[in-house]
């Protein structure tokens, strides 16, 4: 079987439009590097298409109706957006569901320390992550520090060239003749993941000078006091932006495309179908947690995504508790996470006869991704793909199937399983990348371009 190619099935105009379309995705993914920036960034955009805040309605108890457009923001860290469909919600929604949180170094609470002259910034790594790849990576410094009478403290530290930047060093070469005999898993360990932060003592200080130096600047520059580290969520990520990738400029580079590359799929599609009249509610939930089990309030596996449908069916007048599980238990999802794709550098670990993602041949449809035997998986059904291939194969579409890759060499999982709890029909659908969770991620345009084609196909069109 051949697999179609989506360079070669586009239009002159097409091809245009997919460089457009990763155009926008590098200027967005460039900002919201964290899931604190992608929830205010998504929120700004959602707003111009015409999105309220679902509060307003519920606070003050108004009522909503069919193609109303609202979003309910989750502690700033997950968002669900909703746009009402003209038939009851109970008959089931389309709903599209991505992550925003991405591998990175997290500063602990006692992140301060001085050492042989030298202040660093101690971390704790956040999602699975090869340690030796993070290592001599400049790195941005996001988030949020909030003092005990309230007070909240944005840090945003490298998005601006003058800006500072910081890095984990690594042992010169010259004297690694030890250190190179250690296995991959252990040549950067975790407690080594010290960012340097500073080298200037103060003057007149016996006891950790540099340290004291720096206490100060923190202070000075944004009202911290050591102690304030205790009620911060600080991350460290890699620095700069998205670039274009290869001399045809095919591809993507950038941080954190697992999984913001589904999620801005999945909100461009929710938000450029937003001026049609649908029959379905079409919902897209971006949230957070996923790379560390989706758990936590603002994880998939918090209830807030069921008391957000309960509100908006109360909104509608439609709400009882046997009205929101049916309207649970009788949506579809795509659930948009990142594929691994076929790898000409690591082909041994890749699933043969056409069964791993290859970069270019569109969006990766995935009956079933964990691991040993498909342990973790939702397997999403026949029946509920043969549907999807119908909708995407009318529109034209280029997409292919895949699988994690190779049988027994690993796995992953996603929010699938999640939904699937309700009884809904889930599959997994996300765009393939090499390198996935490295600083530096790497995505085709044409696959970025299919999976918002095929997100908008699936919300326009699944019934
Ligand atoms: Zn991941």
């Amino acid at each position: 079987m051949n697999k179609p190619n989506v360079w070669l099935a586009a239009s002159p105009e097409q091809k245009q439009e997919i460089m457009t379309v990763a155009d926008n995705y590098m200027s967005f993914v460039s900002l919201a590097k964290t899931e604190r920036r992608f929830v205010k960034s998504a929120i700004q955009l959602a707003e111009g298409f015409g999105y309220k805040n679902i509060n307003d309605y519920v606070e003050n108890n108004l009522p909503l109706k069919p193609q109303d457009k609202v979003y309910y923001n989750m502690m700033d860290k997950a968002v669900v957006l909703f746009h009402v469909g003209s038939a009851p919600v109970s008959q089931g929604m389309n709903i599209l569901g991505a992550h925003i949180d991405s591998p990175r170094l997290d500063v602990k609470p006692h992140p301060i320390y001085e050492k042989d002259g030298i202040c660093l910034l101690d971390t704790h790594y956040y999602g699975g992550i090869k340690k030796y790849q993070w290592v001599t990576v400049p790195l941005a410094l996001y988030g949020v520090v909030f003092l005990k009478d309230g007070t909240h403290i944005d840090v945003a530290i490298g998005d601006h060239d003058e800006d500072e930047v910081f890095i984990v060093t690594d042992l010169l070469v010259h004297l690694s003749h030890e250190r190179m005999t250690k296995p991959a898993d252990k040549v950067i360990e975790g407690e080594q993941l010290n960012a340097l932060f500073g080298s200037i003592p103060a003057a007149g200080v016996e006891k950790d000078p540099v340290k004291a130096n720096i206490l100060a600047l923190l202070k000075d520059h944004y009202g911290i006091e050591e102690e304030d580290f205790l009620s911060a969520e600080l991350e460290l990520v890699p620095l700069g932006k998205a670039r274009t990738c290869g001399l045809d400029r095919s591809m993507v580079v950038a941080y954190g495309q697992d999984d913001k590359v589904c999620a801005y799929t999945c909100l461009l599609a929710q938000l450029e179908t937003s001026d049609e009249t649908i029959e379905r509610t079409s919902a897209c939930l971006l949230v957070d947690k996923e790379e560390v089990g989706s758990m936590g309030a603002t994880g998939m596996q918090s209830r807030f995504f069921e008391n957000q449908v309960a509100e908006l069916m109360n909104c509608l007048g439609q709400y009882n508790e046997l009205n929101v599980r049916r309207a649970l238990s009788n949506s579809y999802m795509l659930s948009c996470d990142v594929a691994a794709a076929n790898d000409p550098n690591y082909s041994e670990a890749s699933s043969p006869n056409h069964n791993m993602a290859d970069f270019g041949c569109g969006v990766s449809i995935m009956k079933y991704v964990g691991s040993r035997g498909k342990h973790g998986s939702n397997d999403a059904s026949a029946e509920f793909l043969a549907k999807l291939r119908q909708i995407l194969d009318d529109d034209k579409i280029v997409w292919q199937m895949g699988e994690l890759g190779k049988v027994d060499q690993g796995g992953g999982g996603t929010i699938a399983y999640i939904l699937a709890n309700y009884g809904m029909q889930v599959v997994d659908c996300g765009v393939p990348l090499m390198d996935m969770h490295a600083p530096y991620e790497v995505s085709s345009k044409a696959d970025i371009y299919s999976a918002l084609q095929v997100n908008k196909c699936f919300l326009k069109n699944m019934k």
